[in-house]
């Protein structure tokens, strides 16, 4: 006789208004946003043990911010924005983590997020109007479950750490690392043989000061990068005045340009200019430095010639720099176009393959095959003893974190099986056949080609306006229609399709970098402050493009 063993009972689940996955900047406000100003009962879930987000998990030697300190902050309340002053032009990692945990206790967050709780699985539960959501806490064991209306993903863009597959990794005596997973008590390279794979924005980052400590460092490159000098500096107490002063002007220039930075793209041609005076704009912003060189001429990102100009200056920049003939003819071999892939800005990276104690690999044209006990070898069977290895290999970018979360919608829907061709979102907002889900900075939006703190004031404030409209007319159930997604996903191409972006066909904005990813261009490339007005349209016409039921 055959017993059918009853279900083990569900313990009952915590049952809020909103569910908010992440506590990095856009957890934190979101938080703030649905508690404070719309009053509802909400709970953060975070996997870490602090607040932060990206600058809780990026911990790595001379991970520091790319956007301009005075621009990279939350500007929606004032006493906020005027009560952080930052010490240098590009903050450190631990300042930017001073500062996130300086928002979590100014505004009293800590106690509706729930720390070392990591989502395993979110159903829309059709017949409540509600999503489920079950979690796992910090010894993997299962945690506490919730119930909620409202679920809103923060869980950033870049939080799903690419290891590469690489045979035999189990067997390295040595140590590894992931520059997005790194530990809390670092690492000590003192002496040691340190081999980095990787030269996107964290490679060219930790590179510089890994070399400082480490007994020899070598770099495995397979793509050759452009970058642009940081010259980071303290802030001076004259510039540090000018912020104090300018803060409303400051951040109105933020909301207005495409990238959400602290300054304005030159209404110019690189075609307008002799090569001589063209020389002296990119002489000039070379000294500036930082991602502002972009900004020197108006068709840098949508005229192959005029980014010819600006590619060819930088390159030569490299050659000057790297003094052995072949180190700097493999970094300044670059195979696309300059900012189709995200610019790196830096600290003396390049100075760095100057050190006795740093070379360079090209694993383009021989690739790493395996991983040994001792090192690495190459297909050509050259082999390299190591006994650290630092995987600066980036992310499973945008869709990755938020696939993992294990999401079904309505009718059994999963994300994975609805985005099997790729992300589909309407404005990178939402997603159809998922009910009251919000994706805050989701693909389809400007996020990752934007000044990120800006894009997430924009996305949480608009999630927060919507949900207060629909509460207040009583509406239940939201989500995109169909073909609001489908018409969405046809502009991202076509905004992507009128620069040059595609270009970088190994890029990450298109999913290349994870074998047998979709490639699809990810983010939104028509620009933030245009992306403003569609989302604030869509809005004024009562949420046009959304499916709604009482
Ligand atoms: P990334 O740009 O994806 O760079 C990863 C690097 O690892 C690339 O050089 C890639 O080569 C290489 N790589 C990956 N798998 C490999 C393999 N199997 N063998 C050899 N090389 C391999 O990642 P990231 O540098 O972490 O940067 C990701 C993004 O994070 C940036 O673009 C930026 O948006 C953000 N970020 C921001 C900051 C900041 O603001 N401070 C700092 C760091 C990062 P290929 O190019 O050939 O794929």
């Amino acid at each position: 006789m055959s017993t059918a063993v009853p279900d083990r009972a569900e313990s009952p689940a915590t049952v809020v208004d909103a569910l908010i996955i992440g506590a990095g900047f856009s957890g934190m406000y979101q938080l703030h946003c649905l508690r404070d100003r719309l009053g509802m009962s909400a709970r953060v879930l975070e996997q870490g043990d602090g607040v932060g987000g990206t600058w809780y998990w990026n911990r790595y030697p001379g991970a520091r911010c790319d956007s301009e300190s005075h621009s990279y902050c939350l500007t929606f309340d004032k006493d906020l924005y005027e009560s952080w002053e930052w010490s240098e032009r590009y903050p450190e990692q631990p300042e930017i983590l001073r500062y996130m945990n300086h928002i979590a206790d100014r505004f009293d967050l800590r106690r509706e997020i729930r720390f070392g709780t990591r989502v395993t699985a979110a159903r829309w539960d059709a017949r409540a109007d509600r999503w489920t959501v079950e979690t796992a806490d910090a010894e993997g064991g299962a945690g506490e479950r919730f119930a909620a209306t409202w679920l809103i993903t923060a869980v950033g863009c870049l939080s799903s750490a690419n290891v590469p597959k690489l045979p035999g990794l189990e067997s390295f005596a040595g140590d590894w690392y992931h520059t997005g997973q790194w530990p809390h008590d670092g690492v000590d390279f003192s002496g040691k043989r340190v081999g980095q794979i990787g030269t996107g924005s964290t490679g060219i980052q930790a590179v510089p000061v890994i070399a400082e400590t480490a007994g020899h460092l070598t770099v495995f490159q397979r793509t050759a990068n452009y970058s642009i000098p940081a010259r980071n500096a303290p802030l001076t107490p004259e510039f540090k005045r000018y912020i104090r002063e300018n803060r409303p002007a400051i951040r109105e220039l933020m909301q207005s340009t495409p990238n959400g930075h602290a300054f304005a793209i030159a209404d110019r041609s690189a075609h307008d200019m002799t090569p001589d005076e063209r020389e002296a704009v990119y002489a000039a912003a070379w000294e500036k430095g930082g991602l502002q060189f972009r900004a020197t001429f108006r068709d840098l990102l949508v005229d192959k010639a005029a980014n010819d100009t600006a590619a060819d200056f930088l390159k030569r920049k490299i050659r000057e720099t790297v003094k052995d003939p072949e180190t700097a003819r493999l970094l300044s071999d670059i195979d696309h176009p300059f900012a189709t892939k995200r610019p790196p800005i830096d600290s003396h990276y390049f100075e760095a393959f100057n050190r006795p104690n740093v070379s360079l690999v090209d694993v383009r044209s021989d690739p790493i095959e395996r991983i040994t006990p001792t090192g690495l070898t190459l297909r050509s069977g050259a082999e390299h003893a190591l006994d650290v290895i630092v995987f600066a290999t980036g992310f499973d970018a945008m869709t990755g974190p938020l696939l993992n979360i294990g999401i079904t919608g309505r009718d059994g829907l999963t994300l994975k099986e609805a985005w099997r061709e790729g992300p589909k979102t309407y404005l990178g907002l939402g997603v159809a056949g998922f009910p009251n889900l919000f994706t805050v900075t989701g693909p389809g939006s400007p996020s990752v080609l934007c000044n990120m703190p800006v894009a997430i004031e924009q996305h949480v404030e608009w999630i927060t306006d919507c949900i207060a409209a629909m509460r207040e007319k009583g509406v239940s159930r939201i989500e995109p229609a169909a073909e609001a997604a489908e018409g969405w996903v046809a502009h991202v191409n076509a905004a992507a399709d009128a620069t040059l972006l595609p270009m970088a066909g190994h890029s990450w904005y298109l999913g290349a970098n994870i074998p047998g990813k979709p490639r699809v261009f990810m983010p939104y490339a028509g620009g933030m402050a245009h992306y403003r007005r569609i989302c604030d349209d869509v809005a004024a016409k009562g949420y046009e493009g959304f499916v709604r039921s009482a």
